[in-house]
């Protein structure tokens, strides 16, 4: 065979293929017709555009998923995978700012170039359902979704003390922080400031978003975030009156079994009125004792009442506290051991305790919040550690917040037929910092007419923060075409909820939270059919180089346009799901990768030479096993083991090849490259067609684009091979 080529040219193979699965429009799936039953929503999380181009982060992250979507389609389900952009929000907006061009020119460019990017990659994604949240004809739903939360009381405009950052001179919502006191995107250490703001009610959904968890197929460690982030805790809330005053401070406990061990109360320096509790005392309800009223750090201020009851002899830094303020130490619970420094947190028997004397202390705490409800001095409550969630920012690149100020009818919402409030092109759209969003200077923008009215009035500046584009942006996908409506009501009844969403730990406790929230406020709402947008749900992990996290910030970013141009964005891809679980991360190291070119050499060679039939009767046992083993590996995401079985499986064939029968090869051959080729149509019926055909299945070899071609059937040779 003259024409076939000794070596493997990654770049020829793949472009070729790739343009062709573009004319042919491979991924487009007729969503009017597919099944309910076939289909599959196989979501990734889509990219914030904030730099030139994708990082070798990202394509990890969509090589899993596009592999997990190329599987099932061999399996026979239509799958649906759409991408789209993140790209309002701050992170555009401060690499904007970086190198010093607007946002709207930039995210146009850098849109294009994650997309080329994408595609150079081979991945399946259907790019006739593409989301921008930054165009009119997405954020305007953005701004309707608004609306109706305002309409039902979840968006409420309140003052309260709000994180700040310095530097992006905006407010954040406490999910933005790193560490407790940093801005995820600049590392800042914020500041607070009180301040009138726009909040979606989350913590009216607290309880429902917890309960909700137990349903969901998601990782342990996510459950667990979400549940630990809300923080619900039941308890009483006891009130403790000032001395000379009928004032009463409410402090809210777990543990009202401790109430005889209270010997101070500790008020936050946040707490209004700190300035003058100060120095005061405050009577026991119990025992009628005076008991001073100390400031102290570690009361947050939003969190309760921003009281605490001070019991050193059985909390942690209450007896810190107490140590180095020289308070009083009773102890009231006795856990049948000596304890000999510090506080006893655990159970044990009351002691010096009045009435309730001799009581273990599981059964007192209910004992003593009834008796305190009857004294009236007391209550049970339940408190969350979750916050209402901050959604306006005071910045330029997001959607403007539709709503319109008054001086006669007050806050009044923009109507649904003067959406989208178009973001005004301005050239200056750097942060002022004085608490006003760069719009506030634009009088254009902020002069309006009342639309209740007809007077004077002005708009809303401030923009919505990226997350609240982000809540629902799975909403809208498979509706794209609609420009009346938000989702089409029979497309999202027949697509919806995503059956896989593929994303990254650090939006656990943001984006899956929110998006969850948005979901549960809208189905209640009557706007969509579930609950929970994402039932089941995969966290990918991080890759690494030389042991460091790549990020932008870090300034360690890999451009992976190199490693394809080298290496072919097969073998980069491969490479990048063999270096480590997908779940779990790996390290990126270039003599890895050249490994994986190597064994693409390897297997190209293998299945493009002729083969001279040897005397047959040669155990294909191993294949079977190997075939099954790989489909098992790829269901349970684990494309690392998948890959190394695969590799075995070269090795064996090319050991038995000389031995085999002709048809003992072909059907080697066959199954070795069936993963990446899911349909008898696209099985070639001439020989004079077995170069193309060798060329099409390792283009896409490897676990990373499990095939070249997509089927609209079942593939019945990967069943046949697999025992299916
Ligand atoms: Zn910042
Ligand atoms: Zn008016």
């Amino acid at each position: 065979m003259p024409d076939r080529p000794d070596e493997y040219r990654a770049a020829e193979v793949e472009t070729g293929w790739q343009t062709r699965w573009d004319v042919d429009r491979i991924y487009r799936l007729d969503l009017d017709t597919v099944p309910r039953a076939e289909k599959f929503y196989n979501l990734v999380e889509f990219p914030y555009p904030s730099a030139e181009g994708l990082h070798l982060g990202h394509v990890f992250t969509y090589g899993g998923a596009d592999t997990y979507g190329r599987y099932l389609r061999m399996r026979g389900r239509r799958v649906f995978q759409p991408i789209g952009f993140d790209a309002f929000g701050i992170h555009t907006e401060n690499y904007a700012l970086k190198v010093g061009e607007h946002p709207a020119r930039l995210t146009s460019r850098t849109v294009a170039n994650y997309g080329r990017q994408l595609r150079r990659l081979g991945t399946a994604f259907a790019w006739d359902r593409e989301v921008v949240t930054s165009d009119p004809s997405y954020y305007r739903w953005t701004q309707w979704i608004f609306l109706r939360l305002f309409d039902a009381g979840l968006a409420v405009r309140k003052t309260a003390p709000v994180v700040w950052c310095p530097s992006c001179l905006t407010v954040l919502a406490k999910e933005q922080l790193e560490g407790g006191d940093r801005c995820e995107r600049c590392r800042t250490v914020v500041t607070q400031r009180v301040m009138e703001q726009w909040f979606l009610r989350i913590t009216a959904y607290a309880d429902r978003l917890l309960e909700g968890l137990d349903e969901l197929d998601w990782p342990d460690f996510a459950k667990r975030l979400q549940r630990e982030w809300i923080g619900r805790s039941h308890g009483v809330e006891i009130d403790f009156e000032v001395e000379d005053t009928d004032e009463r401070l409410p402090a809210f406990t777990t543990r009202p079994d401790t109430l005889f061990g209270v010997t101070f109360l500790a008020v936050s320096p946040e707490h209004e009125r700190a300035a003058e509790l100060i120095g005061r005392f405050a009577v026991h309800p119990a025992t009628g004792s005076r008991i001073p009223i100390h400031a102290a750090d570690y009361v947050v201020g939003a969190y309760g009442s921003g009281v605490v009851m001070g019991v050193p002899a059985h909390d942690a830094r209450d007896w810190a506290f107490a140590m180095s303020h020289r308070l009083q130490v009773r102890r009231v619970i006795d856990p049948g051991h000596a304890v000999l420094v510090g506080a006893w947190t655990g159970e044990g028997v009351l002691v010096d305790s009045g009435q309730f004397t001799g009581l273990a202390s599981q059964s007192a705490r209910p004992r003593i919040a009834g008796w305190l409800e009857e004294r009236g001095a007391g209550r049970r409550a339940t408190r969350y550690r979750l916050h209402d969630w901050l959604i306006s920012r005071q910045r330029y690149w997001g959607p403007p917040i539709p709503i319109v100020y008054c001086a006669d009818c007050g806050v009044v919402p923009v109507p649904d037929d003067q959406l989208p409030v178009l973001l005004p092109a301005v050239d200056d759209f750097r942060p002022s910092g004085n608490g006003l969003s760069p719009l506030a200077s634009v009088e254009s923008f902020v002069r309006t007419a009342c639309p209740r009215c007809a007077g004077p009035a002005r708009r809303e500046t401030d923009v919505s923060d990226t997350f609240v584009d982000s809540a629902w942006y799975f909403l809208r996908y498979p509706s794209t075409e609609f420009n009346d409506t938000a989702w089409d009501p029979g497309r999202t009844a027949r697509m919806l909820p995503v059956d896989l969403y593929a994303g990254g730990p650090e939006h656990v406790t943001r984006h899956h939270l929110y998006a969850r929230f948005m979901t549960h406020a809208l189905h209640d709402l009557g706007w969509v059919p579930f609950k929970e947008p994402f039932p089941r749900l995969r966290v990918h992990g991080t890759v690494l180089e030389s042991g460091a996290k790549m990020s932008k910030s870090r300034g360690n970013v890999v451009n992976p346009d190199e490693h394809v141009e080298r290496a072919g964005a097969d073998s980069l891809r491969m490479y990048l799901l063999f270096c480590g679980d997908w779940q779990e991360g790996g390290e990126f190291s270039d003599a890895g990768l050249r490994g994986i070119v190597r064994f693409s050499r390897r297997l190209w060679r293998l299945l493009t030479s002729a083969h001279q039939p040897g005397r047959g009767a040669v155990d294909l046992a191993p294949l079977d096993r190997a075939v099954a083993r790989i489909q098992r590996e790829v269901e349970r995401l684990k494309f690392n083991t998948a890959i190394s079985a695969l590799m075995e499986l070269a090795r064996w064939a090319e050991r038995e090849r000389p031995r085999m029968s002709a048809e003992e090869w072909s059907r080697t051959s066959r199954a070795i490259t069936s993963s990446w080729r899911p349909s008898r149509r696209t099985w070639p019926r001439r020989r004079g067609r077995a170069w193309e055909v060798a060329t099409r299945c390792t283009s896409s070899r490897g676990l990373s684009s499990i095939h070249g071609y997509l089927s609209k059937r079942r593939s019945r040779w990967w069943c046949r091979s697999t025992g299916g």
